[in-house]
């Protein structure tokens, strides 16, 4: 398009939109007192660049979106670039925007179909003309050096610490309040659920002089500068979002200020610190590359759910084929992008779509987000959740997540990422098909835990004394509890202790140091269990790569640890010690609560070797914490399913997640290969059902209703279904 077509273009932009495209957001009896972001269930980004006011086609956009369906549209405003005339000395006005004023005309494209407009913000970098007028608003390296971007060196990343975050960007959002008629302010890439990064700048040098000297720079809660850092960094980026988020309400009280997160497992920031502060969590985790797992997606939601616990999450998804390396101007295969926005739906989040570029010369992601969207919107009571049906709980443990096991994983011996006990543990639940939801450790208590029938603990080394109290407490109420390797091993920043904070309610005390990692040993199976059914016809199983020696109150032993050997050359591998009183497994029970607890990692070795026997024996200890009685719901048939069930204005939904795949594991999603009927019982207690439908495939399904459980036989799943029960 040249200039002159789309000055037409702006001209002619002025006439009301086809009446098809208007969209409102549908208000349901539950809605009216909450907030529009409250509410909303779908929206998208279009993540226009500095050359785009030459070319961009406004009304494309605003019709585009509107086909979708989307609550809200993300439109860029400035930071960086500013896509508006502004007034704001040292804000960079794009250097192709002449007498444009993009933002304001996307904005008005946007409000007059119907939609909200979200100011799409970043407030990472600004330009050296910035940098020689304001040299304190910019990180420094120790040599006082600022830091330009990576690819972009023109670029200088500035300082939170610094006037940049509390009165430049402040100003920069009070112009586009005053001037635009916009519901929200977002910003790109801050803060982030990574590391604290450490700057040397001047604000910063003083904020080392008040802690009592500068931390280091890489994640070591083992040095008490550190310590004193990482919470003053938190209380900043929360002072930060505060400020903002007041910014953001000052012409509205209904607007709101959202920040960037994400991550998924893996955080180093408390996200649950940012999550009593934000009204709305945006998860930036926008698809996977190489060899992860397709489920990335749901664990982002799950981990987000956590901290919001039913407050509004978005997940970004890239439309654009966002791997390593990235390409930003081609679409993700289509089969890969529907499964990362449906896994964004059946955990609870609500899809953002983004695509970068305004003037795309690929075209093939826009059917894919119009056939999701548009199903989401026909279907939108069912995704109207009021709260998670589950009664497993997994301890999303972030502090051993943070600082746990990252100074190691530098020296050997290397004890793998910091997030592959719970990696572990998820695929057992997995591949169990288990419902459950993540609680994070800063929000343990016993009202939430005592909604669940187990808790399970992937490894939570990092533990408080009062958040011991409570697991304690928790079990002697009657809850059941799995846990591994060194849960309770150490304080919340890794102080060792002497013994398991836990050791009373593992039936196990810490004798000697850790061992490991070590192959070729092996857990041998003393007695019979309900945990060891199915492992017939031997008398070994494989042994945790690492492992706490563990002593116990005269408790039978169930198995037993045979130690390491060698597995090279094959003339020498035979156990030395074939034989130990060592627990390899600890299964009690005290009143009705169970408790199983492994001293080995054998979470971490089962996700590291892929292993089915310790997938069985981790799946078999779920069942037996959760008890006998049947579960709430249970989902049988061929194939990796993922499981999520909530409780919707409607009734109930219950979303099946088909990852059977050959690129389960390595992406990506190519096609997928449906899966046959699968039984499903599920508990509705008193409530009469009248009608389920298989929303995917757009079927009325038969069921059986008695005893306060409804049956019934789903049909084929393709990639998604979604069981919508009333
Ligand atoms: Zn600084």
């Amino acid at each position: 398009m040249n200039r002159r077509s789309f000055l037409l273009l702006t001209a002619a932009s002025v006439v009301a939109p086809p009446v098809e495209f208007i969209h409102t957001i549908a208000a349901t009896p539950d809605d009216r007192s909450k907030a529009w972001y409250a509410v909303m269930r779908r929206c998208g980004q279009i993540n226009y660049n500095e050359r785009d006011p030459l070319d961009i086609n406004v009304e494309a956009w605003g019709d585009y979106w509107a086909s979708l369906k989307v609550d809200a549209v993300l439109l860029n405003g400035g930071g960086i670039v500013a896509f508006y005339p502004t007034q704001v000395p040292y804000h960079h006005r794009s250097q192709f925007l002449g007498t444009r004023d993009l933002f304001g005309e996307m904005v008005a494209a946007t409000k007059r179909r119907g939609m909200r407009a979200v100011a799409r913000m970043d407030c990472n970098y600004a330009y050296d003309e910035a940098l020689k007028a304001h040299p304190e608003w910019f990180e420094r390296n120790a040599d006082g050096s600022p830091r330009p971007h990576r690819e972009s060196p023109w670029l200088f990343t500035t300082c939170m610490f610094s006037t940049y975050f509390t009165e430049q960007m402040p100003a920069i959002y009070r112009e586009i309040n005053s001037r635009y008629p916009v519901d929200a302010f977002f910003t790109n890439g801050w803060p982030s659920a990574g590391a604290p990064g450490v700057c040397y700048c001047q604000s910063c040098r003083e904020l080392f002089e008040k802690l009592g000297g500068a931390p280091p720079a890489e994640t070591d809660a083992s040095n008490p500068l550190y310590r004193k850092y990482y919470q003053a960094h938190m209380n900043r980026v929360l002072e930060v979002w505060r400020l903002w988020d007041g910014i953001a309400r000052e012409k509205n009280p209904e607007s709101v200020y959202v920040g960037n997160l994400g991550g998924g497992l893996d955080t180093v920031k408390d996200v649950q610190q940012i999550g009593q502060t934000a009204q709305w969590f945006n998860a930036d985790h926008q698809g996977r590359s190489g060899d992860t797992p397709i489920w990335l997606c749901a664990q982002q939601g799950r981990v987000a759910q956590s901290v919001m616990q039913g407050r509004t999450i978005t997940n970004a998804t890239a439309a654009y084929s966002n791997a390593q390396p990235n390409w930003r101007h081609v679409s993700k295969a289509p089969a890969e992008l529907r499964l990362w926005l449906a896994q964004s739906v059946a955990s609870g989040m609500v899809p953002w779509f983004h695509w970068l570029g305004g003037s795309p010369e690929d075209s093939r992601w826009r059917e894919v987000g119009r056939d999701f969207f548009a199903w989401l919107a026909a279907n939108e009571a069912h995704f109207r959740n009021r709260r998670s049906v589950a009664e497993l709980a997994v301890l999303y443990p972030q502090r051993t997540v943070a600082f746990y096991s990252r100074p190691d994983a530098r020296r050997p011996p290397y004890r793998g990422a910091p997030t592959d006990y719970l990696q572990g543990l998820y695929y057992a639940l997995l591949e169990g098909r288990f419902l459950f939801d993540f609680v994070h450790e800063g929000n343990l208590d016993l009202a939430t835990l005592r909604k669940y029938r187990a808790l399970l603990v992937p490894n939570a080394a990092y533990l408080s004394d009062g958040q011991c109290q409570i697991i304690r407490q928790y079990v002697a109420g009657g809850g059941s509890l799995l846990a591994t390797f060194e849960t309770s091993r150490y304080s919340e920043w890794g102080d060792p202790r002497s013994d398991f904070q836990l050791a009373d309610v593992f039936g196990a005390h810490v004798n000697g140091e850790m061992i490991g990692p070590q192959g070729n040993s092996y857990a041998r199976i003393e007695r019979k269990h309900p945990v060891l059914n199915g492992f017939d016809n031997t008398a070994l199983l494989p042994g945790a790569e690492n492992r706490v020696p563990v002593r116990t109150d005269s408790m039978p032993l169930t198995l037993s640890v045979v130690p390491a050997y060698p597995t090279f050359p094959p003339e020498m591998v035979y156990p030395r010690t074939p034989r130990t009183s060592e627990p390899a497994a600890i299964f009690r029970e005290a009143g009705s609560s169970r408790i199983a607890f492994f001293p080995g990692d054998v979470d971490r070795t089962c996700w590291r070797s892929g292993n089915t026997d310790l997938s069985q024996l981790l799946q078999n200890a779920i069942h037996w914490v959760q008890g006998a009685e049947a579960p709430i719901a249970s989902v049988n048939g061929d194939g990796v399913i993922e499981l999520f069930a909530w409780e919707t204005e409607r009734g109930y939904a219950l979303h099946l997640l088909n990852y059977t795949n050959p690129n389960m594991t390595r992406g990506y999603v190519r096609r997928f290969y449906p899966v046959g009927p699968q039984q499903v019982r599920f508990r509705v207690g008193g409530r009469r059902i009248t009608n389920i439908q298989a929303l995917r495939s757009g079927r009325s399904i038969q069921f059986l209703q008695e005893a306060g459980t409804i049956s019934f036989e789903t049909p084929t799943v393709e990639d998604y279904e979604v069981l919508a029960i009333v």
